[in-house]
């Protein structure tokens, strides 16, 4: 048998195992080749696209292909490549889309829009939402809903932080099929609300009133279910709601704060319908993102906000998108009212009397120095000694780098604490940090990574 046909077995076998949407998902879009040595190179989409191809199905796919030939193939997950994208120098813009967009159905003429949903906020588009590798999964499956409602990915549950994108991609999920059909019975709630009205409804005896007009919807958008925690009651309601809408094939979109797996308080087979369609997660984005979301804010302003102003804060912000726009709001907030020249000290200092919270003050040297040395398991002593192998001077710049960041301390003192080094050093070392973080994305999720953790056990302690 020739490998297409393997290939061709293996999708059948996989099919059979797995759910309808997500079949559709993972393995309508990909690319696959194979090489004399029949050596398997399967193209995706997107890194993101690909880790999870690779998390969820690798280990099966090469297992029934070890099946079918007798031997061991080797597969390789790539990423399809797009036409020369550009570095991302300093200095140039950043290419517009970071990811490519799916096509949105939308209706062709202006002029035919239709006016926006009462609910929604009209801002909350897929136009306006930008894609990169954080995101482009949850978008594509949002994408994809408003395409088709209600027929394969039902629901849909969106998850991640506060301020990465959910109640946004969900709302542009809304003001899309309304504008392809407004004449759709679209719902957005937030879960606070539900509950509210649930527990008025049964104060009042309107129970029946509040059932008919959930279970009329015909896409139900209910965002932050996490606040349906340990309300059983409301729990029982929405779980039934959710069954009338699922059987009349109306679409229904979650979203949620953390991994639907640590929702605590949640019956069980409540939780098992809320999950049971797709989960996409939203992540914070990386660097070149950030650039591309901060433009993409400036676009309808009439400020310009030049290239070096807006990497200082694309690099200074990263808690999450809602604190990146509102660092660009208070900076156009300052040109607005002063009338003064924005240059990079202002911006620094603007940026601290927003970001720099009690929290981010309090953070030790030593605490930061071992959440590195953990992370590239090596220990303190070296992350501060002298030794200068590759493998330690890169974890010990990039140490310099979030003390500087994240706490007051002053080159001098960073240097002293890492072995008496001169504060000269200590700045090379961060610009190098800088410099390393504007050409490689990935190396902005270690960083990223880095800071998280730090946070973390900063207000752990
Ligand atoms: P969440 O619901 O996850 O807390 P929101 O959807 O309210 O976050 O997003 C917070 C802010 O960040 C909003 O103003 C939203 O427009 C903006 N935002 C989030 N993600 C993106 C994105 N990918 N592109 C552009 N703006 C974004
Ligand atoms: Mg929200």
């Amino acid at each position: 048998m020739h490998m297409a046909e393997f290939w061709k077995e293996t999708l059948s076998q996989i099919q059979q195992t797995t759910s309808e949407s997500e079949f559709v998902l993972f393995f309508s879009n990909l690319n696959v080749t194979f090489d004399e040595n029949n050596n398997l190179t399967v193209e995706t989409p997107s890194a993101f696209f690909r880790d999870k191809l690779k998390s969820s199905f690798g280990s099966k796919i090469e297992e029934i292909l070890k099946d079918l030939t007798g031997h061991q193939v080797n597969i390789e997950f790539t990423v399809k490549t797009t036409p020369e994208k550009g570095t991302s120098k300093s200095n140039e813009k950043p290419s517009e889309k970071v990811v490519e967009k799916a096509p949105v159905k939308v209706l062709s003429n202006e002029a035919d829009k239709v006016r926006h949903h009462i609910n929604l906020n009209p801002d909350f588009t897929f136009d306006n939402f930008v894609v990169g590798v954080n995101n482009d999964f949850a978008y594509n499956c949002a994408i994809a809903i408003s395409n088709n409602p209600g027929t394969n990915y039902n629901p849909l549950l969106l998850y991640g932080g506060v301020g990465l994108g959910k109640t946004h991609l969900m709302q542009a999920i809304g003001n899309a099929i309304h504008q392809n059909n407004p004449k759709a019975n679209i719902v957005y709630k937030p879960s606070e609300t539900f509950v509210v009205e649930f527990l008025e409804a049964l104060k009042t005896n309107k129970t029946s009133a509040f059932k008919n007009k959930y279970r009329n919807a015909d896409i139900l958008l209910l965002d932050d279910i996490h606040d349906f925690k340990g309300k059983r009651e409301t729990q029982e309601e929405l779980f039934n709601t959710f069954n009338a809408l699922y059987q009349s094939k109306k679409q229904m979109v979650f979203t949620c704060d953390r991994p639907p797996q640590e929702l605590k308080d949640f019956a069980d087979r409540l939780l098992t319908r809320l999950t049971q369609g797709i989960n996409a997660d939203l992540q914070f984005p990386t660097w070149e993102t950030r650039m591309v979301i901060l433009k993409k804010k400036l676009e309808n302003r009439n400020v310009t906000v030049s290239d070096e102003i807006l990497e200082l804060i694309s690099r200074k912000i990263t808690t999450n998108i809602r604190d990146l726009e509102q660092g660009l709001k208070n900076i156009i907030a300052y040109t607005e009212l002063t009338n003064r020249e924005l240059t990079v000290e202002v911006t620094q200092s603007l940026l601290k009397n927003t970001f720099s919270g009690p929290l981010q003050q309090g953070i030790p040297m030593d605490l930061v120095m071992k959440v590195v040395a953990e992370f590239y398991k090596m220990s303190v002593s070296d992350l501060k000694g002298k030794k200068r192998t590759q493998a330690i001077t890169q974890p010990r710049q990039i140490a310099m780098y979030v003390i500087r960041e994240m706490t007051e301390f002053s080159t001098t003192e960073v240097g002293i604490e890492f072995g008496g080094r001169d504060h000269t050093t200590v700045m090379h070392a961060v610009q190098k940090i800088i410099d390393k973080l504007k050409t490689e994305p990935n190396f902005d999720i270690v960083i990223q990574n880095i800071m998280r953790t730090v946070r973390e056990r900063a207000n752990a302690s």
